[in-house]
């Protein structure tokens, strides 16, 4: 079907367009108050009192006094230093941290490297909506217990925990309670009195802030140390020279909070509206998050049947940017562990798309975005060619008009080798190697997951390619396949292409 391409950008939950205004505070101090905060003279005062006022206005926004605010490089730092540092106040009296399946990496990932040091961590089953089983969460504290650690709203699902519940327990059961509130700033209301936790984290970049920073609430007596050792910045807690034209940023952004908040009904409005218009198109949809009181911006979607590799692909060569589970998975094969905890097979997670709106999204993008995928879900063949691993055999391979192009990441290939005479080439840098892609051969496309290879080939389309496919399930379904002529070929007369 011919339509005008429009780029339309529902992937919110992985990072947010900075505003106006954002961009311009950032701009103003990196040009302006340049001067070292921590020093004496004039130049460096201002910066200084950049530095204090963003400090109160973020207090100010999660009701909180401005000592409690400690700056980082971004949330992942400010989960791990809180992680680490309250392990180390307890370890090795007490043993245990309590928290979900569904955290963020930044919190599974330092939870793990914990667990080598000592530390035991016990996970609380979440129902179907994602929400917390609270009698199991009671019966998971001991009393070797000194830490629960619960997101407040989820990025893949949007699901909204009910933290204040929570903080009644830990509080009964004389244990800290730390929530990691990223997803949660400027889509609900965010207080953290209010929700009577010891600490949260937080990240500009999800608020219309700036990338590569982020800070950390630490209530007032509550145990902390420094990841980052040096300088005396940040009350001794985070060496660094303050990133001053970041903080004015994350500020700015914070001072538009109450605005997204006042402008959250609408955007639940055009959320249920694309999924009731999805509904209309596929009534075997499935809704992973809440109905009603999940994130106002969220919805994962599983459809039944559809590869989620094609359909983010579809979306993107028609300009619409949505995601599979979180951005930090998209480059795994491995089903997102949210969507796998609250119930879905492996299967049904490889079906399912993330979609997050924002208080910039219109309707004409909720629209366009259901006449894509319309298009899509009612079979508009898609203008490449899929390949199965199955067709990909030695004839195929080693046809003179076959030209494979391997577009995987480094530490891929370095796990798989790659098709007998492949060419390698870096997806992002894709467009700089279009001389050396030859326009009179059949191009077939191929990564590790499955991911990436569908997009590099429907670019290659909109450059007028004319014969493009790419390989279903990447290297890793085609191994399965083929495993004794992987054995035989895998790796034979591979070249870097050069740029
Ligand atoms: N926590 C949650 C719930 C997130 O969604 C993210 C970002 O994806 C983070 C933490 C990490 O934030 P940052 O990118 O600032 O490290």
């Amino acid at each position: 079907m011919l339509r005008f391409r429009r780029n339309v950008y529902l992937d919110n939950n992985a990072t947010t367009r900075p505003s106006k205004e954002v961009v311009r505070q950032v701009t103003r101090v990196l040009k302006s108050h340049y001067g070292n905060p921590s020093s004496l003279y004039r130049t460096a005062r201002d910066s200084a009192a950049v530095l204090e006022e963003a400090r109160k206005t973020l207090a100010e926004t999660i009701n909180a006094a401005p000592e409690e605010i400690i700056f980082t490089g971004c949330a992942s730092e400010s989960n791990n230093a809180i992680l680490k540092a309250v392990s180390a106040h307890f370890f090795p009296a007490k043993k245990r941290i309590v928290t979900t399946p569904i955290e963020h990496p930044s919190v599974l990932a330092a939870l793990q490297h914990l667990e080598r040091q000592g530390i035991n961590v016990a996970f609380c089953p979440v129902d179907p909506q994602g929400l917390v089983r609270m009698e199991e969460l009671e019966r998971l504290i001991d009393g070797e217990t000194f830490l629960v650690c619960c997101m407040y709203a989820n990025n893949e699902t949007g699901t909204v925990q009910d933290i204040g519940r929570i903080a009644e327990i830990t509080k009964r059961k004389g244990v800290l309670l730390m929530s990691d509130c990223v997803q949660a700033l400027g889509k609900i209301p965010v207080d953290v009195r209010q929700l009577g936790v010891n600490y949260a984290t937080f990240s500009a970049h999800k608020i219309h802030g700036p990338k590569g920073i982020g800070a950390m609430y630490v209530k007032e007596g509550s145990p902390m140390s420094p990841l980052i050792h040096g300088g005396h910045q940040e009350q001794g807690l985070r060496a660094g020279t303050e990133s001053t034209h970041n903080i004015a940023g994350f500020a700015a952004a914070c001072a538009a909070v109450p605005g997204m908040l006042a402008r959250a009904p609408t955007v639940r409005e055009l959320k249920d509206r694309l999924v009731e218009g999805l509904r209309e198109i596929k009534p075997d949809l499935r809704l992973n998050s809440p109905a009603n009181d999940g994130l106002p911006n969220t919805a994962s979607l599983t459809f039944p049947g559809i590869d989620n590799a094609l359909f983010i692909a579809y979306l993107d060569y028609y300009g619409i940017a949505a995601s599979a589970g979180s951005a930090c998975n998209t480059q795994e094969n491995a089903a997102s562990h949210v969507l796998t905890s609250i119930g879905l097979s492996a299967e049904q997670a490889r079906q399912t798309l993330r979609i997050s709106l924002s208080d910039e999204t219109a309707e004409r993008d909720v629209a366009y975005f259901l006449q894509t995928a319309r298009d899509f879900i009612q079979g508009e063949p898609m203008p490449v060619t899929i390949v199965a691993p199955g067709q990909l055999d030695e004839n195929l391979l080693t046809n003179r008009n076959t030209f494979i192009l391997d577009v995987r990441f480094g530490y891929d290939r370095k796990l798989l080798k790659s098709l007998p005479g492949a060419r390698e080439a870096s997806f992002v840098f894709i467009k700089k190697y279009l001389k050396q892609i030859p326009r009179d051969k059949n191009i077939i496309v191929i990564c590790q997951g499955g991911y990436n290879s569908p997009i590099t080939a429907l670019y290659l389309k909109l450059k007028h390619y004319r014969n493009v496919g790419f390989l279903l399930g990447g290297m890793l379904a085609w191994k399965l396949c083929h495993g004794a002529l992987y054995d035989k070929l895998a790796g034979k007369d591979v070249v870097r292409l050069n740029v």
